[in-house]
């Protein structure tokens, strides 16, 4: 049986169309009771990466939150709110800030949702999850549509990453830091707990060096709704301009059978897909290698390197990079971030915990020979 993969125009965050909007999305694909019963306890889990107000367009949209719990509570379900935020090294982000900025405490005090944290663990095929995956009935999964510097795309099944709480999540970056590994640790997750609907806030994406400052924004006015995460991640990729199968999640989870990443498997409802395919994604520097050709790649791998790059002008000396840094690959001397380049696994975390665009990606030499 195809998937269903609904797609709904959006054009801004105002409350009454992100309503209309989203219950379209769900409504195109059999409605809300068609994946959640009634009275159920459900646990909402939008992306909140980082401490920063809406209009950066790092977070999940609060709108988005705001939308799906009314939804919830109009079929009587007891609704939770929660995420893991980023863990930069042993430094777990502060979630009762980012929970604020983000807005979505806000929304949930606006709507009578439980705002959770994920201090809990229970253990599952290896890994620690929150509690609050047992603690519920249901996950709906809201991530944000954005590039990244590692994974290429974060989408519907890299959001699910925030369910394993704390420095746990460091652990798994510094013991899984080849991208096709650690997609692998991601579908794991993914084939462990399927959220019974996922909806991606694509209202504002983002491109280029994802997924937090150094991305740039871009408004594509979509919502994606189904529950199948693998064809959602497929529909968004086909969206960025790249191929479902690069997007090494899809890949795994195709040859495990956990859902469908052939545009033949997928049917798609609301907008033509062909309609919402504007200009290709600027993807992340980190992903030029795709210019090689097949024959040659494996050679350039162990040539081809990226590594980060201090852009001075911009850095606040914060020292968020060198929590993040699963490696200990940073240091600050004399008021400068130095990298220690013989440890750098690549990750780009440091980019990601940095709040200033002050980390930038710079290619080796054989790279730049070549013309990547
Ligand atoms: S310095 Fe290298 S290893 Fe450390 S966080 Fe940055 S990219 Fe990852
Ligand atoms: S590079 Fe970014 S994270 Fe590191 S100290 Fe500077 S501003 Fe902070």
């Amino acid at each position: 049986m195809k998937s269903k993969v609904s797609i709904v125009r959006c054009s801004s965050y105002q409350e009454g169309l992100v309503h209309e909007s989203v219950r379209r999305a769900i409504d195109l694909i059999g409605g809300i009771t068609n994946f959640i019963k009634p009275q159920s306890r459900v646990l909402v889990k939008p992306n909140l990466l980082m401490a920063k107000p809406p209009s950066a367009g790092i977070d999940t949209h609060p709108e988005i939150v705001r939308s799906v719990v009314k939804i919830l509570k109009k079929i009587g379900c007891e609704v939770f709110v929660g995420d893991g935020p980023s863990v930069w090294g042993n430094q777990i982000e502060n979630v009762d800030l980012v929970y604020e900025v983000s807005g979505v405490k806000q929304v949930c005090q606006d709507e009578g949702a439980a705002l959770v944290k994920f201090e809990k663990k229970i253990w599952k095929k290896n890994f620690p999850f929150t509690s609050w995956v047992d603690t519920s009935d249901c996950i709906i999964n809201l991530p944000k549509f954005k590039t990244h510097d590692f994974t290429l795309l974060t989408g519907a099944i890299k959001n699910l990453f925030g369910l394993i709480p704390g420095t746990y999540k460091t652990e798994l970056h510094k013991n899984y830091f080849d991208p096709k590994d650690f997609s692998k640790i991601l579908v794991d997750i993914y084939e462990e707990i399927r959220p019974c609907l996922t909806i991606v806030d694509g209202i504002v994406a983002m491109e280029g060096d994802g997924p937090a400052t150094s991305g740039k924004l871009r408004n594509l006015n979509l919502l994606l709704a189904s529950s199948d995460c693998v064809a959602l991640d497929s529909i968004l990729a086909l969206i960025m301009g790249v191929a479902p199968l690069d997007i090494l999640t899809n890949k795994e989870a195709l040859g495990r059978n956990l859902g469908q990443a052939q545009l033949d498997s997928i049917e798609i409802l609301g907008e033509e897909l062909r309609d919402v395919m504007g200009e290709p994604f600027m993807l992340p520097s980190t992903s030029l290698i795709r210019k090689i050709p097949r024959p040659a790649l494996k050679l350039a791998k162990k040539l081809i390197r990226y590594y980060p790059y201090l852009e001075a002008k911009n850095c606040l000396h914060c020292q968020a990079c060198i929590e993040a840094c699963p490696f200990q690959a940073i240091s600050m001397k004399k008021e400068k971030i130095n990298f220690n380049y013989s440890k750098c696994s690549a990750c780009f975390c440091c980019q990601e915990a940095c709040p200033a665009q002050a980390i930038k990606v710079k290619r080796n030499l054989f790279a730049k020979m070549i013309g990547l």
